[in-house]
């Protein structure tokens, strides 16, 4: 016996989520008010039968439990534990979904139960039924018998006709969570005497998505004399980690497309690619919860997640999936979304120290004078920095204070002064006596460029006319001059654009 069988929940207490229905179904059958249509709709493993099944044992239980459970115990309910009450009749659509076996399982329902109270029929996958089958199946749910039940369970409700769907009582079951799937699996490792690495049964339950029963029958898989390790988990399952999607995510960030090439030719060999996107997807997710809007990683991150997104369905069709995905990648991290540094991610331009100490005393006038110059060396062609990538240009220096080969040449101007790196956090720390923070910050994340564009002038494009109100109050100009002159050692001119 598999340990998803072993572990099948037989009442109402051992059931794992779904903790609306739960108390749905033990009341009504308390209340004696069950109906006689059901349809449960859910994706797989998230107790679709289970439920069915400790229904259709209480509707047929002589000594009902105070919670609306069966008791196990009486004479039906040891019948249908032990495999021999007739009552209870379960059909799989999927491989039964001809007319004539519905026209004659409904033919038999019309006959009295044998021993319980209740014939109940299960009838799984229900969406696979052909249209006559179906339509022989609405006549019954119309006018059902008085002891006839069925349960219909389905992972696909929208090919189920709105005729049947309408005539039955309707539960949605819902994916149960990763913290309750992994606490399941500690109790039936500790039950079997299995020792389970911590590490592998987050792994399973991650791999699960929701679903208990795949989450057991994965566990089964990995026991390896009593054991189950992360290392062998990831192995077997070619899992890519979130330590190598933590890597993935700084690259996308530094834009090391070095690094974002060598990673997918990695990722190849050790996964297949809609597998890949999977796991990155839902690595996004994770983080995009965990950082928050607010977050200087959160514009990055919701373009990655969104780009991704909107390339697997490409991929899947695509002769060649890795290469949509690569590409997809490479645009999100050469792409236009306004990059703000991870503090953690993004080091240092240069070393602070080699910026020169007298470009402290530099004016203002000086700094608009080299502006002109930069600008040039900008509007020269990008494809030598990282011609291969189809994006927008990206030598702006969007990313401010993250550089890029050749993005303020040395050389042109040996008065150039550094540009430390920052992150926005910085910024929204320096921020806070400021009047109207919020509004502030909010406009600075949703600019489509803060940068400087040379090492003197600060350039903000405001995303709209009313951001472009905020960053004109005196306030915040001059908070944002003082934090970057503080940090620059310099004298920092703001220029606040036009919006589009
Ligand atoms: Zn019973």
């Amino acid at each position: 016996m598999s340990l998803y069988q072993k572990y099948r929940p037989q009442n109402w207490d051992s059931l794992y989520g779904q903790r609306f229905i739960r108390e749905a179904l033990s009341n009504a059958l308390l209340e004696n008010r069950t109906v006689g249509g059901y349809l449960f709709h859910g994706s797989r493993g998230t107790g679709k039968t289970t439920v069915a099944r400790i229904f259709a044992k209480a509707v047929n239980c002589t000594d009902l439990q105070a919670d609306g459970s069966p008791c196990d115990r009486c004479e039906n309910c040891r019948a249908f534990l032990e495999g021999r009450m007739v009552d209870v009749v379960e059909i799989d659509a999927a491989s039964n979904n001809g007319v004539d076996h519905i026209r004659d399982l409904i033919e038999r329902s019309r006959f009295q139960p044998t021993s319980g109270k209740y014939k109940v029929y299960i009838v799984d996958e229900v969406h696979m039924l052909s249209r006559p089958a179906f339509n022989a199946l609405l006549k019954t749910l119309e006018e059902p018998p008085e002891h006839v039940k069925f349960v219909l369970a389905t992972t696909d409700v929208h090919k189920v006709p709105e005729t049947i769907v309408s005539r039955t009582q309707r539960y949605d079951f819902r994916r149960i969570s990763e913290s309750d799937i992994a606490e399941r699996l500690r109790f039936v490792a500790e039950q079997e005497g299995i020792e389970a690495e911590e590490g592998a049964i987050l792994s399973i339950a991650k791999l699960a998505r929701g679903g208990l029963r795949d989450a057991l029958t994965l566990f089964e898989q990995f026991v390896l004399g009593k054991k189950v390790t992360k290392s062998y988990v990831e192995n077997r399952l070619g899992l890519v980690g979130d330590d190598f999607m933590h890597v993935l995510e700084k690259a996308v960030a530094e834009r090391d497309s070095a690094k974002i090439f060598e990673l997918s030719a990695e990722t190849l060999r050790r996964t297949d690619p809609m597998k890949f996107v999977d796991d990155l997807l839902s690595y996004l997710r994770d983080r995009i919860v965990e950082v928050g809007v607010r977050s200087a990683e959160f514009p990055l991150l919701s373009d990655f997640f969104e780009s991704v997104s909107a390339a697997y369905a490409r991929a899947r069709v695509s002769p060649d999936p890795m290469f949509v995905i690569e590409t997809t990648i490479a645009k999100v991290a050469f792409g236009p979304v306004a990059r703000i540094p991870y503090a953690d991610v993004v080091a240092p331009a240069r070393p602070a120290a080699s910026a020169p100490a007298a470009s402290k005393s530099a004016p203002a006038a000086v700094s608009e004078k080299v502006a002109p110059k930069v600008q040039a060396s900008e509007a020269a062609p990008v494809s030598d920095g990282s011609g291969k990538f189809p994006g927008p240009a990206i030598s702006e220096g969007e990313a401010f204070g993250m550089s890029r080969d050749g993005e303020f040449p040395e050389s042109s101007e040996p008065t150039v002064a550094e540009i430390p790196a920052f992150s926005m956090l910085d910024l929204v720390a320096k921020l806070k006596g400021v009047p109207k923070t919020t509004t502030l910050v909010m406009a600075l994340k949703n600019a489509p460029k803060a940068a400087f564009t040379n090492p003197s002038t600060f350039v903000i494009v405001p995303k709209n006319s009313l951001d472009s109100g905020v960053f004109a109050r005196p306030e915040s100009k001059a908070a944002i001059v003082d934090f970057l002159e503080s940090l620059c050692g310099r004298t920092v001119s703001l220029k606040i654009e036009s919006a589009n």
